[in-house]
């Protein structure tokens, strides 16, 4: 079968001026910058003749309860038929810390380069030799993902002209991916209205986000997205003098065993179809004294980043717990050895310590601290939430802090002292997606990728691999999901902040579980200073891949 193709003559002028003014808009991640986006796209699907004539078809759909009052702008090009499929790119960029004494440059490519040159042998060789090449366009939110983003608007504007458009074709662009990814999950909500209000039924979800190339120069095709999950552990130990320390236990030497048990440990990283997740990193580590003093802390608290490919959340705690377990283990077993030591050389008689290993849930302890206190405390629980809540929307804390003090809440709220490990945790929470998990797929949309790869090298002599996930972390994670309902119920009994500040659309998301795939040009550098997008892809390759597999995917749902 034929399929028909866009006419795309003179879009790589589009895209690099869509780009340019894209980029000049500075939307860093979490600040009210992001606001001026929606201004800028607005402004764009405004001009376009299409959307004057159909003002119910684009628009822009607030985040609801966000400080920030940032939005999600969309457009829709209506054709034939329901089968729709949906474009994601994410317009908020990573800080400019980077940047240095040229911030200044951060958003406008060409003076960049300009300033780039002039300090060109600090830079790395490879971005030297880059910058030096023209190959790229530098500057803050190139490649990450504004590039992606002007492709998908440009396009846009072209299936907007078109006069006999087969399917149709939504654009989202979205807020906050950097960060806890508000812009995609009010999205989803909006995705869920747009579909009843228009007929709409969602086959394909493509998102741009920039690609690495392999060394042989290999693109990449990401059908999925690694999920990722931020557990706690939070350790109540017994407190003591220093120097009375056998009648203590310290919290932070068991914290730390279980860090050293589980950092990088191959247990949690999935593997799946020859593709392994990036095994597990600590992201925050504290004790919870709050002032020097000649006492050991009562509490320390720590948090995980956990990758997936194909497992839940219980899974995670699972394996957390097992670690906990040991290493609790280990540290009374060695403060035991020490105390025989410590009691041999001042001739006492020693006997073993009290300590017992004791890890639970968050449930489990807000279950206990609910029997001890009776029935005032649910009022006082649901309060004491409640301003942790209002705290963290006005930015005075993170999710972090306020799921530490949930905690200490309910530690204060038992009666029995014993040290004990507490797991659970704390949002973001990223599903993991991939192709080869949906069941009941077409054979077009499973064969996808391949079809866009072979197209590639035919046309352009540049073949692309194909990856189940793509391992940067992205909003496809909300575009399709199996077991909501055991997810949801995991996310609400383990995670103390889940429901009010932060939910994610679990069941809407299963509801409308549409396959993906990420097409995006070939980046470098992304977050950094050197952060910068190959020009074929940004004006000529990505844009044919794209629009290839949309008509590809929208011509075949008709056959
Ligand atoms: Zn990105």
């Amino acid at each position: 079968m034929m399929i028909g193709t866009t006419d795309l003559t003179g879009i790589d002028k589009e895209i690099d001026s869509v780009l340019r003014s894209f980029i000049a808009v500075n939307s860093e991640t979490g600040t009210a910058g992001e606001k001026n986006c929606e201004a800028f796209l607005t402004e764009y699907l405004a001009s376009i003749p299409y959307f004057q004539k159909n003002k119910e078809h684009f628009g822009s759909y607030a985040v609801s309860e966000d400080p920030l009052q940032r939005a999600v702008c969309w457009g829709l090009v209506r054709g034939r038929g329901a089968s729709t499929v949906v474009l994601i790119h994410h317009y908020d960029v990573v800080g400019i810390e980077d940047f240095k004494n040229l911030k200044e440059f951060a958003f406008q490519p060409d003076s960049l380069e300009k300033a780039l040159k002039n300090i060109s042998e600090e830079l790395h060789p490879e971005a030297r030799e880059d910058l030096l090449s023209g190959d790229y366009l530098f500057g803050r939110g190139s490649a990450d993902m504004k590039a992606g983003g002007a492709i998908q608007l440009a396009l846009l504007k072209r299936y907007s002209e078109c006069k006999e458009l087969e399917g149709n074709v939504l654009l989202l662009s979205l807020p906050d991916e950097e960060n806890l990814s508000a812009g995609m999950r009010a999205a989803v909500d909006l995705l869920d209205e747009l579909k009843e209000q228009h007929g709409l039924h969602y086959i394909y979800g493509f998102n741009s986000e920039p690609h690495q190339r392999k060394a042989d120069g290999r693109g990449l095709l990401s059908e999925g997205s690694v999920g990722k999950i931020l557990a706690f552990v939070y350790v109540r130990g017994f407190l003591s003098h220093v120097g009375k320390v056998f009648e203590g236990l310290n919290p932070v030497p068991l914290l730390s065993e279980i860090v050293a048990d589980t950092e990088l440990s191959p247990l949690f990283s999935d593997w799946v179809n020859g593709e392994a997740a990036p095994p597990p990193t600590w992201l925050n580590l504290q004790d919870r004294k709050e002032t020097y003093d000649v006492s050991m802390p009562l509490g320390a608290g720590g948090c995980i980043s956990i990758l997936t490919l194909d497992s839940d959340p219980m899974h995670a705690l699972k394996l957390l717990h097992t670690s906990a377990e040991n290493s609790f283990e280990k540290v009374i077993d060695r403060m035991n050895r020490s105390y025989k030591e410590f009691c041999r050389r001042t001739g006492r008689n020693a006997e073993t310590l009290p300590w017992k290993p004791l890890v639970m849930t968050y449930a489990e302890l807000l279950d206990e601290a609910a029997m001890n206190c009776g029935e005032d405390f649910q009022k006082i629980y649901a309060d004491e939430r409640k301003a942790i809540e209002k705290r963290i929307k006005e930015g005075e804390l993170d999710f972090i802090e306020g799921t530490y003090l949930m905690t200490e809440l309910l530690l204060h709220s038992i009666s029995d002292l014993s040290p004990r490990v507490i797991l659970g945790f704390v949002p973001p929470y990223y599903p993991n997606v991939s192709n080869f998990l949906l069941k009941d797929l077409t054979s077009e949309q499973r064969l996808l990728a391949d079809r866009v790869s072979r197209f590639s090298l035919e046309k352009y002599g540049v073949e692309y691999e194909k990856e189940s996930y793509y391992t940067g972390i992205s909003d496809l994670s909300y575009l399709s999901l199996k077991d909501s309902r055991g997810i949801q119920s995991e996310l609400e009994k383990d995670t103390p902040l889940y429901g009010g500040a932060y939910s994610i659309p679990l069941e809407k998301i299963e509801a409308l579980s549409m396959p993906c795939v990420n097409i995006g040009p070939w980046g470098k550098d992304f977050h950094k200073l050197t952060e910068r997008v190959f020009k074929p892809d940004l004006y000529v390759q990505t844009p044919a891949l794209l629009d290839y597999a949309i008509r590809l995917i929208l011509q075949q749902e008709k056959s």
